[in-house]
């Protein structure tokens, strides 16, 4: 069979998942008695909330004698290693764009990564049925963002198929009346736009995982394309490791993928993506290679760990009251984290005590998505503040710094500025265009914490944020991005009452309702104030006192700030933590009691 590895690229909503539904669909990919009627690329619930993929998902059509293999791309720079080695993979690109709204610059990052690594684009304009259509701009506007973004003159040079997902319609002209069912001619155009992936059968055998993937059955599985020669179930092949070093194993198993789904298969050669199972520990950019031909490729860009933040079990006076709960042992929580580390090449778990272990990974986003994951399978955690993973190079403490590219209305260029300035970044570019500032800064990792959170109430939320990796880069000794304010302590456990949150309310700004149980040394709300203050929040009026009788009904309350989890992660201080559960987050002081924490605030002041 002939092949052919594209990548897919989409803003979220833009219609991708609908477009590769019905590519399969129209296909005849699947057989007869299959149900068709629920499949979907982004499965993940988070990735979807989020409107981001997070691992990348294969989906393969069977189209006339050709294979077409269609990577789907992660949407964010934390996982820029990633979308670089997606790009390696294949030799083309579908730029999936909505016919009204245009390329969006949240694509921005990823286009840019599939131009620099050289990969033919077609262009897909997608929803032409709506009414508000205007094909032909969007059109000019998608060639703009490649020059802008340094395409060189074969990509610029890129098709247009202009399709109704929705409808199952598709074609080469802009008219709506040309639309015809089936999605042909992108196919058509993949098979004679698009390279055939490089390499040769008759070569030895050269097969580089650009991703894991991670089965209970097998272990850990290499993906990749096969660069060259062949691969079967059962053969010896030689696994150059990044070290140097080289080990031999026997290919347990092999999968392809058809549909949505990856399927056993014997054999596969030179242009295939397929995954390898056999060798426990496989890693990202190590090459496999017959046993008489060792010759290792290139190694792939892999994005070290710049975070990191512990993870432990719950050990809240309120640990296993959650009605989901399904984990809560130690021992749990380390095979799931274990488990993690078989597919996630940017995560690295160390352990810090008996109790809890150090999480490093690429970014907020990345550990967040991890956390979010958890809960919904059903853990109990805390977790503590995240910190940036420092290193000691030739001597000297090092700290990481990441490039930020944001672009904001012009009416909040001023405030976003000077946030930034507070938070150590150096502006390195500034731009207009359309009523929009765009904005490049260098700043070191540190600064980023939380910055989103502020970023996206500064521009009301039509910012556009970005940022990966730059380098070490000595450490300032400047305090950046600290809280300025203490926190409200519930000083007992028992219900919070509107009477009680009332009076505390006069302290600083609540982050709990009434009616909703709390424990002693959980944080409920933030003081006006530098210092923490110990609260009580559940005592109810007083009832001997008839004239305060039914009063709690007249409090009125002012609307607790919402926690979510990133906020919290990039609220809380050292000595707090998150707890999170399958449906609570609650901040607390690492010490509970009351008196103590008195103690050691005093000590440390000292
Ligand atoms: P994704 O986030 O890029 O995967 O987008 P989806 O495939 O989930 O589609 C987002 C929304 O756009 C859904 O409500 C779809 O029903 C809708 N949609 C997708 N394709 C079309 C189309 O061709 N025309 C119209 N009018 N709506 C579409």
């Amino acid at each position: 069979m002939k092949k052919r590895n594209v990548a897919i690229i989409a803003h979220v909503d833009h219609g991708k998942t609908t477009l590769v539904d019905q590519i399969l669909k129209s296909s005849g990919t699947f057989r007869e008695n299959e149900d068709t009627s629920n499949i979907t690329m982004d499965s993940n619930a988070i990735e979807k909330e989020r409107g981001i993929t997070i691992l990348a998902k294969t989906t393969a059509i069977n189209y006339n004698d050709y294979r077409i293999n269609i990577v789907d791309t992660p949407g964010h720079a934390d996982f820029g290693g990633e979308v670089e080695r997606i790009m390696n993979m294949v030799d083309g690109a579908l730029l999936v764009v909505d016919a009204y709204e245009g390329p969006m610059p949240q694509t921005r990052f990823v286009l840019k990564k599939a131009l620099e690594a050289g990969v033919k684009p077609i262009v897909v304009i997608n929803k032409v049925d709506k009414p508000s259509a205007r094909c032909e701009k969007v059109v000019d506007e998608v060639l703009d963002l490649f020059i802008e973004l340094g395409a060189s003159d074969e990509q610029i040079d890129f098709k247009v198929v202009y399709a109704s997902a929705i409808n199952g319609t598709s074609s080469l002209d802009p008219d709506l009346s040309t639309q015809k069912p089936g999605f042909n001619p992108l196919l058509d155009l993949i098979i004679s736009e698009i390279p055939a992936p490089s390499g040769s059968a008759e070569e030895p055998l050269q097969f580089q995982p650009a991703l894991l993937d991670y089965n209970e059955y097998v272990g850990r599985i290499g993906v990749g394309r096969i660069h060259n020669g062949m691969i079967k179930v059962g053969q010896m092949v030689t696994c150059c490791r990044l070290d140097g070093t080289t080990k031999q194993f026997r290919v347990q198993k092999l999968f392809g993928f058809l549909g949505m789904k990856k399927i056993e298969v014997e054999s596969a050669e030179a242009g295939d993506i397929v995954a390898v199972a056999g060798l426990a520990d496989i890693s990202v950019g190590e090459t496999l290679c017959d046993t008489t031909h060792v010759l290792p490729l290139p190694p792939l860009r892999i994005d070290e760990p710049t975070l990191q933040m512990t993870f432990g079990t719950n050990t809240s006076p309120f640990a296993g009251r959650d009605q989901d709960t399904k984990f809560l042992t130690a021992r749990q929580l380390e095979d799931r984290l274990q488990k993690e580390l078989q597919k996630d090449i940017s995560l690295r778990v160390l352990p810090n005590d008996a109790e809890s272990w150090i999480v490093c990974g690429r970014g907020e986003l990345h550990l967040s998505i991890l956390i979010e994951n958890l809960r919904r399978e059903g853990y109990e955690l805390q977790v503590s503040k995240p910190k940036v993973i420092i290193k000691e190079i030739d001597g000297v403490k090092m700290e990481p710094f990441e490039e930020l590219e944001i672009e904001c209305p012009e009416e909040s260029v001023g405030s976003v500025i000077e946030q930034l300035g507070s938070r150590g970044a150096i502006m390195e570019n500034m731009t207009n265009f359309n009523n929009q500032t765009r904005l490049t800064y260098t700043i070191p990792s540190r600064g980023l914490i939380g910055f989103t959170t502020d970023f996206m109430t500064l521009t009301k939320g039509y910012g556009i944020i970005n940022h990966s990796f730059k380098e070490y880069r000595p450490y300032e000794n400047i305090n950046i991005g600290e809280r300025k304010l203490g926190v409200l302590v519930s000083i007992d456990e028992g219900k919070t009452t509107a009477y009680a949150l009332g009076s505390a309310e006069e302290r600083g700004v609540m982050f709990v309702t009434p009616g909703v149980e709390v424990y002693e040394g959980m944080i409920v709300g933030e003081h006006s104030r530098e210092n923490d203050l110990a609260v009580n929040v559940t005592k109810g009026k007083n009832l001997t006192n008839v004239r305060a009788a039914g009063s709690d009904h007249t409090v009125v309350l002012k609307r607790p700030r919402p926690i979510t989890l990133e906020y919290a992660l990039d609220y809380i201080n050292e000595d707090e933590l998150v707890e999170v559960t399958p449906h609570n987050l609650r901040l607390r002081k690492k010490t509970l009691n009351t008196e103590q924490r008195k103690k050691e605030d005093a000590r440390r002041q000292k």
